[in-house]
């Protein structure tokens, strides 16, 4: 199980929207500055992402900034 480091439930209890929301909570103001509209995770477009991919992406952004 991964915790979700904003509400401390589980990621996987999330709906995408709510993991986009977590995790933008998260990251504030750093992450939509610097991406440019490139993922910052796979550095593909991020115009090209679902929802749930934009929300992957995020958390192992995230994940790695966190260690
Ligand atoms: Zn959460
Ligand atoms: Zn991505």
């Amino acid at each position: 199980m991964t915790e979700c480091p904003t509400c401390k439930l589980s990621m996987e209890s999330h709906s995408s929207a709510e993991l986009m929301e977590c995790c933008m909570k998260q990251v504030g103001d750093g992450f939509p500055a610097e991406i440019n509209g490139i993922c910052p995770n796979c550095k593909h477009e991020l115009e090209k992402h679902t929802d749930v991919e934009l929300a992957e992406c995020t958390i192992e952004f995230l994940k790695s900034g966190l260690t």
